[in-house]
Parts: C-alpha cells; structure tokens; sequence
C-alpha cells in the first residue's frame, strides 16, 4: 500500500491489491476522519498502524463516498466510530450489501473473511453539511453520477476535494448518469480546489486539476454522442464500430487504471446504449389498433 501526504495533517493511501483504491486520512487534534477504507481488511490494518505509530487520537468519524464494496469493506476495523453518508448509501447497503458481500468473498475468501458489512449511522440527503472538526472544516456535498449516492467532500482550509469516484481516471456511469455526473465535475470546477483525491488512481495536484476535470467532462460529452449515433443508425454493423470506439479518441489514455481502460470504457459505451434503447420503446408510442 502507497502511503503519502497530500496537504498539512491529510495523508493518502492508495491499495496495491485492487484498482488503486484510496482512502483520506484528515488528522486534528481533536481526532481523525477516515475518507473511505481499502478494499480488503489487510490493508485498511496498515492504516490503524500508522494511526498508532503517529499516537493520533481515535478516528471520530467514517465517511463513506459512496456504496461501492472497494470502498467499505474496511470499516469492520473501526468499530464504534460512527460512518457518515448519503441516505442512499444505507439504502443500497440494507438491500444489496450482503448478498454483495457473500459474492465477493467467493471470489477471494482469504482477503475478505474477516469482514463485516456495517451500514452508515449518520445520513444526508441530497443537500450539504458541514463538519468542524479541530480546525478542520469539512464540507459535505451530493455529488451524484457515478452512483447516486455519492457525496464528496472538501477541506476548506486546505482546499482538497476527496471526489470519491465522481472524478476516476475513467469516469463509469454503468451504475450512475453521465448528465448527473457531468453536472457534479462542473460543481468541482467551481470549487476550484487546490488538490483532488479521487477514489482510484493518484493524486490531482493544482496545476492538472481544471484539465483533468475538463478531460473528464469532454469524456462525458463524447460517450453520449457515440451512443446517440449508434441509437439512430439502422446500420448494424455501424452501430458495433461505434460501440467499440476506441477510448483514446475519447481522450483517454489506454493504460490508465493499470490497464484496466479499454474495459471500463466498453461497458460505459454498452450499458448507456442499452439505457438508452430501453427508454426509447418505453417512451414510443403504441401501436394503433389495426383498422378495418
Ligand atoms: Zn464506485
Ligand atoms: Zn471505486
């Protein structure tokens, strides 16, 4: 696990094992705040150890980003520490979380055995909230589109923006909305904040922020139009160049995400067409009755 220091008393680590997941530690002096946790328990332990090795006082809050099992699976480790999230975080974890849960851990039963599905204590909604913590100022926001659950989070005083997955080295919309997402990447513009972590990959530093959330946004824009024109062709073999677009003229770089690109952009670009065409035969009209 790659641990650093983002700004004055927040530190990142990024997982080895799955994705390049990242949690945010923000550390006062009046106890911590966790911004999510690894994807399994062997690494969200490192991060107790570094809380004991620096003597911090104890976690005081939880934040989840967003339901996401690559994101919450750690939370087990910090038992008694409220979590804080979307009401829908909850929402999606009372109904899904451990049928989810039990599925993954077929997959690696030895990295997620000690796991323990908790659900958040304390929700928001749609709107914003602050947390004042030490001299902290946290400031909570909705941040739909990648799910819509997700909430972001920045510090004020050390303008650092934790996007959760609303900002990833490819945005993915297969569970969230492009124009919901696109609306939130415009809200992270304005913030301008100094730095961003985002919930997978490195660090956003001031000087990539603006461009990087303009790649994401133009990303946005293009997968549309793709699905669009693949929708009103009646050419099937156009339709399947155009869901195969390759994700660099999307603007993005086929390794980005350890490689892992090419897939994620394939699955937005089929999910979105499938959206689409299932919205299209609700919304047309039915077939008149044949007249004598
Ligand atoms: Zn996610
Ligand atoms: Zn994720």
């Amino acid at each position: 696990m790659l641990q650093e220091r983002v700004s004055s008393d927040i530190y990142l680590f990024t997982s080895d094992l799955y994705a390049q997941v990242t949690a945010g530690l923000i550390v006062t002096p009046e106890g911590a705040v966790l911004i999510d946790t690894m994807p399994f328990p062997l690494e969200t332990e490192q991060i107790l150890q570094f809380l004991t090795r620096r003597s911090t006082p104890t976690v005081r809050y939880l934040i989840f980003t967003h339901y996401h099992a690559d994101h919450i699976y750690g939370a087990s480790l910090f038992p008694g520490t409220p979590i804080l999230a979307h009401a829908r975080c909850r929402e999606h974890l009372l109904a899904h979380g451990e049928e989810g849960l039990a599925a993954a851990r077929a997959e690696v039963p030895d990295l997620l055995e000690s796991v323990v599905l908790r659900l958040p204590d304390i929700t928001l909604d749609n709107g914003e909230a602050l947390l004042q913590l030490g001299e902290k100022t946290l400031q909570i926001f909705w941040a739909p589109g990648h799910s819509d659950d997700g909430i972001a989070i920045y510090v004020r005083e050390d303008q650092v923006l934790f996007a959760g997955d609303a900002l990833t080295p490819v945005p993915t919309v297969v569970d969230g909305d492009p124009n919901l997402l696109k609306a939130t990447l415009e809200r992270f513009q304005d913030l301008e904040p100094d730095t961003i972590v985002r919930g997978h990959g490195e660090v956003i530093l001031r000087g990539e922020v603006q461009e990087s959330l303009r790649t994401a946004i133009r990303y946005l824009d293009l997968i549309q139009e793709i699905v669009a024109e693949a929708i009103a062709t009646s050419d099937p073999r156009q339709r399947d160049v155009l869901l195969r677009t390759d994700i660099e003229k999307c603007g993005i770089s086929r390794v980005a995400l350890g490689g892992e690109a090419p897939r994620l952009h394939a699955a937005n670009l089929r999910s979105l067409y499938n959206r689409l065409l299932r919205s299209r035969a609700e919304q047309a009209p039915r077939t008149p009755g044949r007249r004598r």
